[in-house]
């Protein structure tokens, strides 16, 4: 097992990290302001159901009852104790629930099911973990390093910064791999375009390169010419058409004969662990099996008749859960917060419930307003249209940028909600027919709306 971070002993003698880039593993879990994180990613592409009550009734038992679905879809069990940790661990066994180390190589939430899909990621992915776990001596990466494996379908992780990308593409009637490397879908730079029996050693070989530069290595800090220089492609990179922007994973998703798969989000990313388990309860009388964790922070619930459907989203909206691709809080992105993170400055649920009721207008599922606590920005690493950041006297607005970029525009506390509304006012005045939101922001540019957030 790879060690995620440099821990440190706590007075109850379990290892736990403070380090920025850490991995809260089960073995080394991150201290936060309520208590320590775990962060974990099921061996399998989801849970059983069952499995995922027995974590939710863990999650009670050993910590302060909120579990949280990440951005890229991984589970976290928040408010544990280092007493408790270990008796979190006892529970998951006793639940047969089999977590994945080392590496993160991700696939699509309906990997194998989505009918859209070119072809099935799992088996490359599969090969991949086996290909990292023969090498020797065993690779020592960065901790946060991220593979992504995307079979081409709908539902795909386009939006997921990854350090390492693999995409399925058709040319002339055959399957082959696009690899890019830092970035998401639309900022990775690509490498080269394999056919599949190649497709393991180069990226094993991209791995050993980022292994030479330390545990700190990133693929960002590679050179693409000489990855490129280094891999033969079968086609011109540059010809591979770009994918469409993912749906939302809250609704319905098409399945073919494989049935329909249910998609819910969490609201800002937490669900009580009690409301979470009382939920899957029913869903199983309605015939659920499996649950896929998708980006988003959303959960996608397998094996349910389609005469079920209307039913489970009712229940979902009663357990406080986003069930439908129109909620506007499918377009909030925001972390933990004051009262859960230590390094958070501002409130970061109630500040986006506040741009929700101030400016529901601009969320119309063209742009993503992303919240954060402080400039890390765990909630979307990548850039977003509008980012509310916390700084020292309120908050930044950051446009068309990441919660790390400098600030636009500042904006008091206590003048939030007319900020939003300003902005919204001004998209209402300038957009053209038929624009959405966030093309009529890109058109107007970042002075123009920090203009409009200063002067009202
Ligand atoms: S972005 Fe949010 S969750 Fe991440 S470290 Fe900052 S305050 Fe904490």
């Amino acid at each position: 097992m790879m060690i995620c971070a440099a821990p440190v002993e706590n007075p109850a003698g379990h290892r736990s990290s403070m380090r920025r880039g850490a991995c809260p593993s089960l073995a080394t879990p991150m201290v936060t302001g309520d208590g320590l994180l775990v962060r974990l990613r099921p061996a399998k592409p989801g849970f059983a159901l069952q499995e995922l009550v027995a974590l939710s009734e863990a999650a009670e038992v050993c910590g302060n009852g909120i579990l949280e679905v990440t951005a890229r879809g991984s589970l976290q069990i928040r408010g544990l104790t280092a007493a408790m940790v270990p008796v979190l661990a006892s529970k998951m066994a006793d639940a047969g629930i089999d977590i994945a180390e080392g590496i993160a190589i991700e696939t699509p939430p309906l990997a194998g099911l989505d009918v859209t899909e070119i072809v099935d990621p799992l088996p490359l992915a599969a090969q991949l973990r086996a290909a990292v776990a023969a090498c020797q001596p065993p690779l020592v990466l960065a901790p946060k390093l991220s593979i992504t494996v995307d079979g081409g379908g709908h539902l795909h992780l386009g939006g997921v910064t990854a350090d390492i990308r693999l995409r399925a593409v058709r040319i002339d009637g055959q399957t082959f791999w696009l690899l890019a490397i830092a970035g998401t879908e639309a900022t990775a730079k690509r490498i080269a375009v394999l056919d599949e029996p190649l497709v393991a050693p180069a990226v094993v070989s991209v791995l050993k390169s980022l292994a030479a530069m330390g545990d700190s290595g990133r693929a960002r800090d590679l050179d693409a010419a000489i990855l490129k220089a280094g891999m033969v492609s079968v086609a011109d990179v540059n010809a591979v058409e770009p994918v469409e922007p993912a749906p939302n994973s809250a609704g319905i998703h098409d399945l073919g004969e494989n049935g329909k798969a249910l998609g819910f989000g969490l609201v800002f990313g937490q669900i009580r662990a009690r409301e979470l388990r009382t939920f899957l309860e029913v869903l199983e009388t309605f015939g659920a099996t499996h649950i896929r964790m998708a980006p988003d922070h959303a959960l996608m619930v397998l094996g349910m008749g389609l005469d079920r459907v209307g039913a489970a989203q009712a229940l979902a909206l009663g357990h406080g859960l986003r069930a439908f691709p129109l909620d506007p809080r499918n377009h909030i992105a925001a972390c933990a917060g004051a009262g859960a993170c230590a390094s958070a400055l501002i409130d970061t649920r109630v500040t986006a419930q506040a741009v929700i009721d101030a400016a529901p207008s601009l969320l119309d599922g063209s742009l993503t307003v992303h919240v954060s606590g402080c400039a890390k920005g765990c909630a979307k690493p990548s850039a977003s249209a509008l980012t509310i950041t916390a700084a020292p006297m309120g908050y930044g607005l950051v446009v068309n940028g990441a919660a790390s970029a400098a600030p636009n525009a500042y904006i008091e506390e206590k003048t939030i909600r007319t900020a939003m509304e300003r902005v919204q006012a001004l998209v209402r005045e300038r957009k053209r027919a038929g624009e959405s939101a966030r093309s009529c922001l890109t058109r107007l540019g970042a002075e123009v709306i920090a203009a409009a957030v200063r002067q009202g």
